[in-house]
């Protein structure tokens, strides 16, 4: 149901102090990364550490995330890197995003640590509860979901954390569930799950009634406008050759492949829903993080006939496995995804931190290595207790060992990088999926569609230039974020995903 007022909600896990105010949304360019990062900064004590009780943590859906408007279900998470070293931003899918912004609620900020274990908010429309989930300890990724869709109800949503992350290890992630069906959720790449781990906290768990397959609208200056709109844009977004073909054929593998040649789609095949049941108990294959999202690139990565991998994320493992280490083997990619997943880490982080560690040891990577790893990691033995400390770990570890790769991660981007970097910020903020980027980024008509969005979404008058502004005024408080050792790499990040859209538009030419 549409609510009057959107809120942002504060709330305090060490008093259990829960405060709502007003979210003034007219016209306003303070959403999204923006909004994310400027509740970040007034709620978490600048000076405190990553897993300080005085760190804070920001979850804000898209602007336009709860709306109809397509493949837009995102929401940001934002929290401070360890050593005062400026704001983590995780951009994040699933079920809950959408959650939130249906039910009015601009943000959620965490604040505190909670004085119990598995410390788990409970969000009813703009209610809170503070309570916990007995018998949490210990237990894998699968069984927490399994356990908060019994206490909350089937169509809950949440994110929340494994195992890895109630030890606060650094390369613990969050995991986030998708509607009930399958798959049950996902751990993305980007982790805070040591946060979550520090603060006591298990999941935050927003309550729905219903499976929200159709859409109400949040709050919406112009809500006639914006579903006309948001139509148009899904028509653009569907006629585009990649989000309208290749990704729902074949799914994100084929973004690995390299798009300038066209013979590696005969290497594709798309996964039948009969083959996938035949994996799993569910009926609902999802296809979709969402089921407002018109490319629907889940449950279809199937290669040359072999194994189907339910996200892009799996399928990413696989490609690092085969870059890295030259292992082509859908099998132990499986069982990494699964594994790590299980843990509540990122599998495809999982791989970079191991190369990484072999390339600190002096050890050259074998299957049962990468599988021995994981097994350390469940163990909590020192070894797996490296392993889970991540790159910011390994550095500290390694530091002499760990000079060139860090010197090979910056560099001065280009003007054209920074183009494509303030095209996607702007598309984060607004909740959009990255792979919306190919029918929007550089196109003059999508942006237009874009701003009249904002301006039926918001009020006041948008444009494509006001979009960029307000995409730049977050990469500058992103800058402003980072001191010391952090202070030049902040403005020098670009999303790894830029490099994917060049080849795109040399394929164009
Ligand atoms: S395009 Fe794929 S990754 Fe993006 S929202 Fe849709 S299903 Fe998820």
């Amino acid at each position: 149901m549409q609510s009057k007022n959107e809120v942002v909600l504060i709330i305090n896990l060490t008093d259990g102090s829960v405060e709502k105010k007003p979210y003034p949304m007219e016209n306003t360019m303070t959403y999204g990364r923006l909004l994310a990062l400027e509740l970040l900064r007034q709620y978490g004590e600048s000076r405190a550490n990553r897993l300080d009780e005085g760190n804070a943590i920001a979850l804000v859906p898209g602007l336009f995330t709860g709306n109809p408007a397509p493949s837009a279900g995102r929401m940001l998470l934002v929290t401070q890197k360890d050593g005062n070293a400026g704001a983590q931003i995780c951009n994040i899918t699933g079920n809950l995003p959408e959650a939130l912004g249906r039910n009015g609620i601009a943000a959620v900020v965490i604040c505190g640590r909670y004085g119990k274990e598995n410390g788990i908010i409970r969000i009813s429309g703009q209610e809170v509860q503070l309570e916990t989930l007995p018998g949490a300890t210990g237990k894998d990724t699968g069984r927490i979901v399994r356990a908060l869709r019994a206490v909350y109800g089937k169509n809950c949503a949440a994110v929340g954390i494994g195992p890895a992350g109630e030890r606060k290890l650094s390369a613990a992630a969050v995991f986030s569930t998708y509607a009930e069906g399958y798959p049950e959720y996902y751990v993305p790449r980007t982790c805070v799950g040591d946060v979550f781990g520090a603060k006591g906290l298990r999941a935050v768990v927003v309550e729905e009634e219903s499976q929200a397959r159709t859409h109400t609208l949040r709050n919406t200056e112009n809500p006639e406008c914006f579903e006309i709109l948001a139509t148009e844009l899904a028509n653009r977004i569907r006629r585009n050759e990649i989000c309208g073909n290749a990704l729902p054929s074949y799914g994100a593998a084929i973004l690995q492949s390299g798009l300038n040649d066209r013979t590696v789609f005969d290497q594709f095949s798309d996964a039948s829903v009969p083959e996938i049941q035949r994996m799993t108990e569910f009926d609902n294959i999802h296809h979709g993080c969402t089921p407002l999202c018109v490319i629907g690139c889940l449950n279809r990565h199937a290669r040359r006939q072999r194994k189907i991998f339910t996200n892009p994320l799996a399928i990413e493992t696989g490609a690092l496995i085969r870059k890295y280490f030259g292992i082509d083997d859908d099998e132990l990619t499986f069982r990494i995804v699964k594994q790590s997943e299980d843990l509540g880490i990122s599998s495809a982080e999982y791989i970079e931190n191991f190369r990484l560690y072999s390339k600190c040891i002096g050890e050259t990577v074998t299957e049962e290595s990468l599988i021995g790893g994981l097994d350390e990691i469940e163990k909590d033995s020192p070894e797996g207790r490296i392993l889970g400390s991540g790159e910011a770990g390994l550095r500290m570890l390694y530091p002499d060992r760990m000079t060139k790769d860090a010197m090979e991660a910056r560099r001065e981007p280009s003007e054209r990088e920074k183009s494509l970097r303030e095209q996607i910020v702007a598309l984060d903020s607004l909740g959009f999926c990255i792979f919306t980027a190919f029918a929007i980024i550089d196109n003059s008509e999508s942006w237009k569609l874009l701003a009249k969005m904002t301006e039926a979404r918001l009020g006041g008058d948008w444009t494509k230039q006001k979009l960029m502004e307000q995409s730049r005024k977050s990469l500058q408080m992103e800058a402003d974020f980072s001191r010391v050792q952090a202070e030049a790499k902040a403005g020098t990040e670009i999303p790894g995903f830029a490099s994917v859209l060049e080849q795109y538009r040399e394929m164009k030419k």
